[in-house]
Order: C-alpha cells, then sequence, then structure tokens
C-alpha cells in the first residue's frame, strides 16, 4: 500500500523520471508551438541498445546484469552522457537521462547529442577486479554505438576516471592505437582535462552566484543544504564554504548532517576517508534526508538521485533557491508547486551542464593533442556558464516561463532548428 501524499490530495501523475523528461518536453513544445514533426521525433530517443553483461566472479561463477546505452539525439554532433551504475537503472531512466543530456548540451552551446548508458547493478555488492572485468564486458557491448566522432561515454552515479580508463583501453586495444577522445573524465595522465573532476560541482556554484545576482542577493552567509556527497555534492561543498558560503547540511544514502553555524567540509571528507560515510561525522547533528530538503536555508542543493521533490514534499521545501545537482531530483508535478510558491528552481538542464561542459573541453583538447592549463578551463567554463543562465533568465521573464520551462525551450528551439535545417531523410 502507498502512502498518500499529505500535502496536496494528489498525486503525481510523472512518476518516473521518463514520464517527467516527456512531460516537460510536451508542455515545452506546446508553449513554443513546436512543429509536431519535431516534437514527435523528439519524444523518442533515436536508438536504444539493451546489452547483456556477463562477467566472472572473485569466487569463478558468472553473473549476468543488463546493461543499456541509449542515443536520444545526435543532430548538433555525436551522442555525449555518462555511464551510471545503480540498482534503479532501467531503459525508460536511461531514456529520460540521454534525453535531459541532449537539452543540456543545447543549452550550453556545445556541439553535442544528448546519450546516456548504465548497468543495473549494486556497486557495493562487487570487488575493484569484478566493477573492472564487468565494465570492461560492457564497454564490448556498446562498442559500435560508441567512438570519438559517434558517442562519448564519461562518468555518472557511482562511475569514475579508473571505470572511465577501462572503457578507453577496452575501445583502444579493439583499435590497435590509443583513442583518448572515446570517453571523456578519464585521468590526465592518458588524456583527461584539467579541471573535470570538479567541473559539476563548479558550474553549480557560478549557478549558484548567477542566481543571487539576478535576485539581488549577497554571496556572503548564503546558508546552503547539499543533498548527496558523492562527485557532485561533496566537491560542491567545499567549493562553497571556500567561496564564503554557510554550508548547513550535507547527506549521503546513510544519513546526514546539520550544523547552524556551519560544517567544515575538509573536516568531515577526512572523517569520510576513513569511514566510508559522512554520516556519524563527530561535530554535528545527525538529520535524515528527508529533513535536509526541508532545511530553513537560502539554497537548497540536491545531489543526489532522482524524484526527492514529489507532491510529497514540495510544500514543505522552505529554501528560496533550488539548485538542482542531480538529474531530474524533481518531479514535474512537484515543480509547479515550488514554482507557484515563489521558489527559485534552477534546473539540472542549466546548472548541472557544468560537468559535460567541460567533458567537452576535454574531447577538443584529445582531438587537438594541446592541452589547457586549470585556468583555462575553469574560465571558459564560468563564461559558459554564465552565459547560458542569463539566455534562460532573460526567456523566462520575456515570456513569463519558469526557469525550467525557458531552459528546455532554449535546448528544444537549437535542437529542433538543427532538424529543419538539415531536412527529414530521405
Ligand atoms: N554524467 C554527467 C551529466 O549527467 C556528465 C556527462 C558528460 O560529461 O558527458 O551531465
Amino acid at each position: 500500500m502507498t502512502s498518500e501524499p499529505e500535502a496536496r490530495g494528489t498525486v503525481d501523475t510523472a512518476d518516473s523520471a521518463w514520464d517527467n523528461a516527456r512531460a516537460q518536453l510536451d508542455e515545452v513544445a506546446d508553449l513554443m508551438g513546436l512543429a509536431p514533426g519535431v516534437h514527435e521525433i523528439l519524444r523518442s530517443p533515436k536508438r536504444a541498445l539493451v546489452v547483456s553483461v556477463p562477467f566472472r566472479m572473485d569466487d569463478g561463477t558468472t553473473r549476468v546484469y543488463e546493461g543499456y546505452r541509449v542515443h536520444h539525439n545526435v543532430t548538433r554532433g555525436p551522442a555525449k552522457g555518462g555511464v551510471r551504475y545503480h540498482p534503479a537503472v532501467n531503459l525508460n531512466e536511461v531514456k529520460a537521462l540521454a534525453m535531459w543530456m541532449t537539452w543540456k548540451c543545447a543549452i550550453a552551446g556545445i556541439p553535442f547529442g544528448g546519450a546516456k548508458g548504465g548497468i543495473s547493478v549494486d556497486v557495493r555488492s562487487h570487488s575493484r577486479s569484478e566493477i573492472e572485468r564487468m565494465t570492461r564486458r560492457y564497454a564490448s557491448e556498446i562498442l559500435p554505438f560508441i567512438g570519438p566522432e559517434r558517442d562519448i561515454p564519461a562518468p555518472d552515479m557511482n562511475t569514475d576516471e579508473e571505470i572511465m580508463s577501462w572503457i578507453m583501453d577496452t575501445y583502444s586495444m579493439n583499435t590497435g592505437f590509443s583513442v583518448p577522445g572515446v570517453v571523456t573524465g578519464k585521468p590526465v595522465a592518458i588524456g583527461g582535462s584539467r579541471g573535470r573532476a570538479g567541473a559539476t560541482s563548479r558550474g553549480v556554484m557560478y549557478t549558484i552566484f548567477s542566481t543571487l545576482r539576478a535576485l539581488n542577493l549577497s554571496i556572503d552567509e548564503v546558508s546552503v543544504a547539499i543533498q548527496g556527497y558523492g562527485k557532485v555534492g561533496g566537491y560542491a561543498a567545499q567549493l562553497l564554504h571556500d567561496a564564503g558560503c554557510r554550508v548547513l547540511a550535507v547527506s549521503d544514502v546513510d544519513g546526514g548532517l546539520y550544523r547552524e553555524k556551519g560544517l567544515d567540509p575538509e573536516a568531515i571528507n577526512r572523517y569520510k576517508q576513513d569511514s566510508g560515510t559522512v554520516s556519524g561525522f563527530p561535530g554535528a547533528e545527525p538529520i535524515t534526508n528527508d529533513e535536509l530538503l526541508e532545511l530553513d536555508v537560502d539554497v537548497l542543493v540536491p545531489a543526489a538521485v532522482e524524484g526527492v521533490i514529489t507532491v510529497k514534499n514540495a510544500d514543505n521545501v522552505r529554501a528560496k533557491i533550488l539548485c538542482e545537482g542531480a538529474n531530474g531530483p524533481v518531479t514535474f508535478e512537484a515543480d509547479k508547486i515550488l514554482n507557484e510558491r515563489g521558489i527559485h528552481v534552477v534546473p539540472d538542464i542549466l546548472a548541472n551542464s557544468g560537468g559535460v561542459t567541460v567533458s567537452y573541453f576535454e574531447w577538443v583538447q584529445d582531438i587537438q593533442a594541446y592541452f589547457w592549463s586549470d585556468e583555462e578551463v575553469n574560465d571558459r567554463l564560468r563564461l559558459i556558464m554564465e552565459k547560458s543562465y542569463e539566455e534562460v533568465h532573460e526567456l523566462a521573464a520575456e515570456k513569463g516561463l519558469s526557469m525550467r520551462q525557458a531552459a528546455t525551450w532554449i535546448g528544444v528551439s537549437r535542437v529542433a532548428e538543427a532538424h529543419q535545417m538539415r531536412g527529414l531523410f530521405p
């Protein structure tokens, strides 16, 4: 029996990431008067591959998981997007994430289409060598789909630099020479970009600053709560703390921490290195993930999984600004409630585009075999993030749209323009 929504006597009509992604597209297609043919094309992925991933366990037995790679759209350039390892991964989730990548790349003005991939796996139940064998087999199975001109995977939830190295190596061993441009988010030693590891978090920070400027609020003493202490949330906590914000709360899957005077991310990082979690950190009050989302803070950054803000808790969110570090943390219906309540929601496809933007820089550097400094990467990232924010904010103001509607409008219109210019084959 599912529990009844407390706040609004209504349920989310869009209860999965794919329903949400489609509902967002349909709404904006209607608002902008998108040509029905293009709308129909964009409602479905261009191609989707489902693969079986068998691999040897350390004890000699065989395990088989399902893997996916979806290309939503490649009209503006090669498909681009991360690879996710999580038990909740399924074809529909990957389709949603691939669609969001299409809009994200178009909003940032980088010449990629949208892709995503993943394996339905709980990484915590496997050794590192099992993850390596699983990754290499997955890479082999999706080999015909990927390549520097075709589709460039990158890290996402529970995948990292080392996993990207294994994908790059598997592809290169099949080709017979090193192909660094086949993945991004690699170690710098094999063609990775400086600044890629922290790029999504840095982009989230630039987005928060743009929002504060747009709302005439000062950066000093801004209070922040961050859900998720992985690649995005953990580094964002550090960057925002260093920039003068008060990070009052953080969390991971095991639970959260709250300190009214502000947390010290460096101390939390040291604690996490030994314990593997932020939960239990001494010197802060324990809170739940649900409590964190309802804290009275200036900025809330959901940087964990999809669908954490729904019709059930949207009325309880007290932050002024909600900056989506994760993909799809707010459901379609909850988004309406937050907007009605005057909460400034900065959507994922704008707020977390720093990762794919520096992935683009990495791909450009690999192709040119000429590498940039940290300053060059970070400055160019900031320019792109600020420009994208301004464009979205301006359109939202001009047409009376939410930031998500305006961002989706820009993404969809750029992809639609490319479709119109190229024409329908044959
Ligand atoms: N996985 C990240 C995202 O969702 C980055 C993708 C990439 O760099 O290609 O945006």
